[in-house]
């Protein structure tokens, strides 16, 4: 199924749905990075998270969500820009834990630490940023407390992904909800008895639900209207433009060193994996500044 995020609102417009159907983003990321399960379920919860936080923005601004902690994954980082482009990493790729309930245990993963947001204007100007501790760490709901406690907005958050035996990505997906000020006292009940009756996201994709079914069964008797879809992707802004930049960084005296032992630099984006393999006489064209 196509990755793809809608925009829904209910019949009588006082909650607002954002649903994403993220499996083959998801995927991207596992085979970029050789995440093992729990940091798959991990990154993926937090791709898709980005991706709905994301679709609450202004057009100009892009996500930074990032969630460390003290448990053996360390952390994982991502940013999404509100027209569907998500990118992010998690710290120890190879994190795998023992399932807790029968599931991948993302919250022994990260353990205790933060959930930070930026938002960042693209035109230039002030960058915001918040931070709030993590409540589980099993993402979703450490989302839904930092909309919560940070922005005042009412919502119900659930991100989840479903790795088979091969540890490939099989369903990944989620969704937030928001009570609009003006929705009723019997709205909000009706919206969390739906969202207690609606099965986990990861298992609504992998049933073949697509996002608008999913925010129907979520919706339930309040009534669906979809105003939006767009399709969602992993994609990265590095480019062996800005990897010159980044060999630059590191410095003359590492880079002739480097250029001693291998003859050529290799730099490697941390947010997709991408290997960029500059040989000896670019970097020299680099270091002259041309
Ligand atoms: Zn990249």
């Amino acid at each position: 199924m196509s990755a793809t995020l809608i925009r829904a609102v209910s019949a009588d417009l006082t909650v607002r749905a954002l649903v994403a159907v993220t499996t083959p983003v998801v995927e991207e990321a596992r085979r970029r990075h050789g995440t093992y399960p729990t940091a798959t379920a991990a990154l993926g919860r937090v791709l898709t998270g980005a991706l709905l936080l994301a679709a609450t923005l202004k057009r100009d601004e892009r996500l930074g969500l990032e969630l460390v902690g003290d448990g053996p994954l360390r952390g994982v980082l991502a940013d999404a820009t509100p027209s569907g482009d998500v990118r992010g990493f998690a710290l120890r790729p190879h994190t795998h834990l023992p399932p807790r309930n029968g599931k991948l245990d993302v919250g022994g993963a990260l353990g205790a630490g933060r959930l930070c947001v930026s938002r960042v204007p693209l035109a230039g100007g002030d960058l915001y940023r918040s931070i709030v501790p993590l409540v589980s760490g099993e993402v979703g709901e450490d989302i839904a407390h930092y909309l919560v406690t940070s922005e005042q907005v009412p919502s119900v958050v659930g991100l989840g992904v479903f790795v088979d035996r091969d540890g490939q990505v099989e369903g990944a997906g989620g969704y937030l909800l928001q009570p609009l000020p003006d929705a009723s006292e019997r709205t909000v009940d009706a919206l969390a008895a739906a969202v207690e009756a609606a099965p986990s996201p990861s298992t609504m994709v992998r049933d073949g639900l697509d996002a608008a079914a999913m925010a129907e069964l979520l919706l339930g008797d309040l009534g669906t209207t979809v105003l939006q879809r767009q399709p969602v992707r992993f994609r990265c802004r590095c480019s062996r433009e800005r990897a010159g930049g980044a060999i630059l960084a590191m410095g003359r005296e590492e880079i002739e060193d480097i250029l001693g032992t291998d003859g050529s630099v290799e730099a490697v984006c941390e947010f997709c994996g991408e290997r960029y393999h500059v040989e000896e006489d670019e970097v020299r064209a680099l270091l002259a500044g041309g």
